[in-house]
């Protein structure tokens, strides 16, 4: 497979990135850390600052403040630390400077103590709470994980098509209140039209771990159809090839899919769970287990989990999915019975896949061409 860079990914290499001397000890990892906790507080402040267009409006009231004031505070504490030793240890300053830079920005435009400048709340908003909040949890979350534990231990964090999957991480977060307005239409509309109240009734009277279970399994076998579909329609296939064109796998590869599967995939499996009447705590305790799941079975960590393979979809199982070779297995995200019921499973024993993508490797990298992509003229 070939190992491609977008232009700015390129340009981004350039400027930073500096793999022959990235080992412990260089500066290098306390620098690129730097970088990103400065541009998580600098976006921290921006958030405090401006809270009526730049966080989600559904999340606003339920921020425990105090806490996230104590976050951003150790966050930017964090980035000077980091920044300066990353200036100490390392012959180039370009980390450092960068950082220190982020981290000085965000405490001169009030650090943790930053007030909304102003209460004009606008209809439109921008999810940078959300996005900083989740890739902050993500990162500590993943990627030690990924370098104490790697599958692939070629696999390095700014691997090729990092700024495209980042990018992608980027505008589902950014994008939050237009994309859950448009995943939430078809089953808002459908509920309107059908509101069968002693279903709802019988269904959200059951425990929550109950109907927590049930939606797993009706989204899991709505997604399971619409996957195949995706890979049988060629049309469709156009699509979900973009998903597929990664040929690194890891926590930051699960988000790379075209904006017209992300709505239409999400959009359809909320109708069953709308209609069907789920209670709320059920419906967020799912919306939490998804976006962590996903996030799993596309990550570089090489655990074994032995029986559970076979009855929750893992990082091996998944990986198999994105195989070169054999194509059209494993379509379930989370429950492999399902593939074994309809005979699309395929998990040999202890075996990973040798390479990842598709072959002939037809799908440009970056987050616009691979957009424009599926209507190209062939
Ligand atoms: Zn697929
Ligand atoms: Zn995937």
């Amino acid at each position: 497979m070939a190992v491609r860079r977008s232009r700015l990914e390129q340009l981004i290499t350039r400027l930073f990135d500096d793999p022959e001397s990235s080992g412990f000890g260089t500066g290098w990892m306390s620098g690129t850390a730097g970088v990103f906790l400065g541009g998580l507080a600098l976006a921290g402040v921006v958030a405090f600052s401006f809270p009526g267009v730049f966080t989600t409006e559904a999340f606003r009231a339920q921020y425990p403040l105090p806490f996230l004031r104590a976050l951003l505070q150790t966050v930017i504490g964090a980035a000077f630390l980091l920044s300066a030793t990353s200036l100490l240890l390392r012959k180039r300053k370009v980390l450092g400077v960068t950082g220190l830079g982020l981290a000085f920005a965000a405490t001169l435009a009030g650090g943790a103590k930053a007030a909304a400048l102003t209460d004009v709340a606008s209809p439109f908003t921008v999810g940078l709470d959300w996005f900083a909040l989740n890739v902050l949890l993500l990162a500590v979350v993943f990627m030690p994980l990924e370098r104490a534990f790697p599958h692939r231990t070629d696999v390095k964090t700014f691997r090729p098509g990092w700024v495209t999957d980042g990018t992608y991480l980027m505008i589902n977060h950014l994008a939050v209140q237009a994309l859950t307005f448009l995943t939430l239409l078809p089953a808002t509309s459908l509920a309107r039209l059908w509101q069968p109240v002693w279903l709802h009734d019988w269904i959200s009277a059951q425990p929550v771990i109950f109907q927590f279970i049930e939606i797993v399994i009706v989204a899991d076998v709505v997604q399971y159809w619409i996957h195949r579909a995706y890979h049988a329609v060629p049309a469709l296939w156009r699509i979900h090839a973009i998903h597929h064109s990664s040929v690194t796998l890891d926590w930051l590869a699960g988000p790379r899919l075209h904006v017209i599967e992300t709505v239409s995939m999400r959009s359809l499996v909320l109708v069953p769970i709308f209609l069907l009447g789920f209670a709320r705590p059920a419906l967020y305790g799912y919306l939490v287990f998804v976006s962590f799941h996903a996030v799993f079975i596309h990550s570089n960590v090489r655990f074994r989990f032995g029986w559970l393979d076979h009855w929750l979809t893992t990082p091996r199982g998944h990986h198999w999915h994105h195989a070169v070779r054999p194509v059209d297995k494993n379509f379930a995200v989370h429950l492999p019975v399902l593939d074994r019921l309809f005979g699309t499973q395929y998990l040999p024993p202890d075996e990973w896949p040798p390479v990842y993508g598709i072959e002939g490797d037809p799908v440009p990298e970056g987050w616009m061409a691979q957009q424009v992509y599926p209507f190209r003229k062939r």
